[in-house]
């Protein structure tokens, strides 16, 4: 049950301080409360022996009014100290989060969804913040503070009484173990259910538009109240054993107070303790009340917690399937680029996605990436980034394995344009300084031209301060296209990889693009794939993709003398372009 500690046992251990004196000003406070209680039995007896005086009353006045200034302030501390362990543990465990995301390579975020990432992020990891704080504070009231009231019972009033009351105690244990149990089961389905909910709704808005287009807004709101449905029943199914804390404590409380009652009205009775002894005795056993209802809250909070941070965990615990080795290469730059017979399959796939590809560059040559969709252009492109475990055969950058050169590095020669343009919430300045921190205006000004976004600029209505929205949603395909090239230029790297990334503009920017970049990136490496030959045909190589294959290669001329797909492709798209430009 207390798993949930040991496993946080590196930021207790951290925060040794806080918790040492949070949690002995706890424990002081509480026996400092005990004494009121103890004075006031004392003046009554006083009082029922005719022995109060003046003085001795205001003496016990005093006394009980200066504990309580005492117990505010050490109140204050310990409060300011637990809860705002609370607050750390939240904010060390979300950075932590983040940075783990931060080296996740795709086939993790394959696996999992964005929503059930951010119910952990938040849900789980404000549970397990409960846990340090409010967690922390119930485990001292139900364990020592109810010890030492206990004590207190019996030694400054009688144990014979303390036994008595304390006898449905165990009947408490015995519940709470049960109950702890099936609250940590429930509540993890709920979680669970939790981050469906909150990928429904991540899908749902993004998706609104389609949602829209296609009529499917019943559908979709069926589909989400089932999911709530889904949450309600879990989280009633939590609250039903959650319901049962307070009524089983309430009961085994009040059998106490019985039994104290009758027993200590016999002993009183029986002159073995005095008046004052039952008053204060009774004002203890209020004060094991709280005690008893934490014994309950602990257990639900620790099983809580604990039920958050296997989840938390299990996606701290994931390691990406793409690491740094122990000892990289240095390169110093991308000469050569080569593939020797690579086959390649994503960890989802049933089939080779790549078989046996086979191609060198040198640097500042040009590659053109064709074949019909689904064949394979992605994939190839992509194997130069190393998301994926690298498969069969050898990919080489200046002779070193990629798996031996550090991805920092890696990533660094590379300005990568994928074939779905991902956008930032930004304006088109930060969007393009993206590739360059502190790149100034001119410069961007130079990148934007040579993408030949110069024009659309001038239509935007801030001009570079223009906001793109979420994912870009206010700028047209052909736009965010252009956008994410500048962003690439800007950053000059040694390796451009271009995925399709021409699709959305027309032939005419595309050959202005296309020239430009034969004009910047002379000596340089580039990278194309695309469906428009126009756009590959300077290229030094040419290879032609089926089913992950390489069917063709060549150079644009040796391949139209082939007659083969590229032939047939190319003429297709001359007689297209003669048609629009008639
Ligand atoms: P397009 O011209 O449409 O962009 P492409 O040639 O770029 O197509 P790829 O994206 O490389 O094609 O896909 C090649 C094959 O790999 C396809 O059959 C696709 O279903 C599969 N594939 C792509 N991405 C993944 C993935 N993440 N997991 C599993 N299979 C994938
Ligand atoms: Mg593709």
């Amino acid at each position: 049950m207390f798993s949930v500690l040991r496993n946080l046992g590196w930021f207790f251990r951290r925060e040794k301080k806080r918790y040492a004196i949070g949690l002995i000003l706890l424990i002081v406070a509480g026996v400092l409360e005990l004494l009121p209680p103890r004075l006031l039995g004392n003046a009554i007896d006083d009082i029922v022996s005719g022995s109060i005086t003046a003085s001795s009353l205001m003496k016990y006045i005093g006394m009980i009014v200066l504990m309580l200034l005492i117990i505010y302030w050490i109140t204050y501390i310990w409060m300011h100290k637990l809860f705002g362990g609370s607050n750390l543990v939240e904010r060390l465990l979300r950075s932590r989060f983040m940075n783990h995301l931060m080296t996740m390579t795709p086939s993790f975020f394959e696996r999992n969804r964005t929503g059930d990432l951010m119910a952990r992020a938040t849900n789980d990891i404000r549970a397990v913040s409960a846990t340090v704080g409010f967690g922390m504070l119930t485990l001292v009231d139900s364990t020592i503070f109810l010890t030492v009231v206990l004590l207190a019972m019996g030694f400054l009033v009688s144990w014979k009484l303390t036994l008595a009351a304390v006898l449905p105690l165990p009947l408490i244990a015995i519940a709470m173990i049960f109950y702890g149990k099936a609250i940590h089961d429930r509540y993890s389905l709920a979680q669970d259910a939790f981050g469906d909910m909150n990928d429904q709704v991540l899908e749902s808005v993004s998706g609104i538009r389609v949602i829209r287009a296609y009529v499917q807004e019943r559908h979709d709101e069926k589909r989400f109240s089932d999911i709530t449905e889904d949450v309600y029943h879990k989280n009633m199914a939590v609250a039903r054993v959650d319901s049962f804390f307070e009524p089983t404590i309430r009961l085994c409380v009040g059998l106490s107070y019985i039994i104290a009652l009758t027993y200590g009205i016999y002993l009183v009775f029986r002159n073995q303790i005095t008046l004052g002894d039952l008053v204060s005795f009774n004002m203890y056993l209020g004060m094991i009340v709280w005690p008893m209802f934490a014994i309950g809250e602990l257990i639900n909070i620790m099983q809580r917690g604990g039920a958050s941070l296997e989840r938390i965990d299990e996606t701290l615990n994931s390691k990406p399937d793409v690491q740094d080795i122990a000892q990289p290469v240095s390169v110093a730059e991308p000469a050569t680029i080569e593939m020797k017979d690579v086959t390649f399959r994503y960890p989802s796939s049933t089939i080779d996605n790549l078989s046996g590809v086979c191609f060198s560059l040198t640097q500042g040559q040009t590659l053109g990436v064709v074949g019909r969709t689904g064949s394979g252009k992605s994939t190839l492109l992509k194997q130069l980034l190393h998301e994926y475990p690298t498969g069969q055969g050898e990919i080489l950058i200046s002779d070193v394995p990629i798996g031996q050169i550090a991805l920092d590095q890696l990533h660094s020669w590379m300005g990568y344009v994928p074939q779905e343009q991902i956008l930032f919430s930004k304006s088109v300045r930060e969007n393009i300084q993206f590739g360059h921190h502190g790149a100034s205006d001119d410069r961007i000004m130079d990148a934007i031209t040579a993408a030949a976004f110069q024009n659309d600029l001038g239509t935007l209505s801030d001009g570079l301060d223009t906001l793109v929205g979420e994912r870009g949603v206010s700028l047209s395909g052909g736009q965010k296209q252009r956008v994410s090239i500048s962003r690439a230029f800007i950053a000059n790297p040694d390796i451009l990889i271009l995925d399709d990334a021409l699709s959305a503009v027309d032939a005419r920017t595309e050959a202005k693009i296309i020239e430009n970049i034969r004009e910047e990136r002379a000596g340089k490496t580039t990278l194309i794939s695309t469906h428009r030959l126009s756009a590959i045909e300077h290229a030094d190589l040419i290879v032609v993709l089926d089913n992950g294959q390489i069917t063709e290669r060549g150079t644009h001329q040796e391949l139209l003398d082939m007659n083969g797909w590229y032939r047939e492709q190319f003429d297709r798209q001359q007689v297209e372009n003669n048609l629009t430009n008639e």
